[in-house]
């Protein structure tokens, strides 16, 4: 399964509109990775997810997918709410009001997707006061990378760029 899976995504630039197929097709073998990873805890992973991290979006515009903003949404922060509506100009009852919700875990996230401040050409009408969650994601050159491992997984669903680095990180990583 793994080496059939290696094989076929070995080379292939995965976009949106291909990642559910790809995702599904490599879930397991991707599940088995990540417990193995827990429990070896190799010394290194810091490092090399950075670097894979940096040669990934170092090929990947964000612009040609816009995955991330299309499907999922951030979760907003007081901080983030301070200051987004400050820099709309509205009142954050307001704000709050007219985008957020609280989901089931008592995080305030987007009415809808997709995000109302994307545009047509997916660019981000708010860039430069986005939510940190916006600003870090999709995490992967997170220093204790372990932590978020299980989240990494989920964002292989979402992410191209998180599926082409678990992809090359089994490759570095083979265990
Ligand atoms: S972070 Fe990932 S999902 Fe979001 S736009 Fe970039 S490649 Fe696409
Ligand atoms: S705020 Fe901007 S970066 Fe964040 S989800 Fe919306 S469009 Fe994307």
């Amino acid at each position: 399964m793994e080496t059939r899976n290696a094989f076929r995504y070995n080379h292939m630039r995965i976009g949106p509109e291909n990642l559910p197929n790809a995702a599904l097709d490599n879930l397991e073998v991707n599940k088995k990775f990540i417990k193995l990873l827990k429990k070896r805890k190799p010394k290194r992973l810091d490092l090399l997810m950075q670097d894979l991290h940096d040669e990934e979006f170092d090929q990947m515009d964000c612009l040609t997918c816009a995955n991330c903003c299309k499907t999922t949404s951030p979760l907003f922060t007081d901080k983030d709410i301070a200051s987004i509506s400050k820099k709309l100009r509205m009142k954050e009852v307001d704000f709050v009001k007219n985008y957020l919700r609280m989901d089931e875990d008592g995080f305030m996230v987007l009415q809808s997707a997709p995000c109302t401040f994307l545009d047509d050409d997916n660019s981000c009408s708010i860039y430069e006061f986005r939510p940190k969650a916006c600003r870090e994601y999709p995490h992967t050159n997170r220093k204790k990378f372990l932590g978020i491992a299980d989240l990494t997984l989920k964002n292989a669903e979402i992410c191209p760029a998180v599926f082409h680095i678990l992809e090359e990180l089994k490759k570095k990583l083979p265990l």
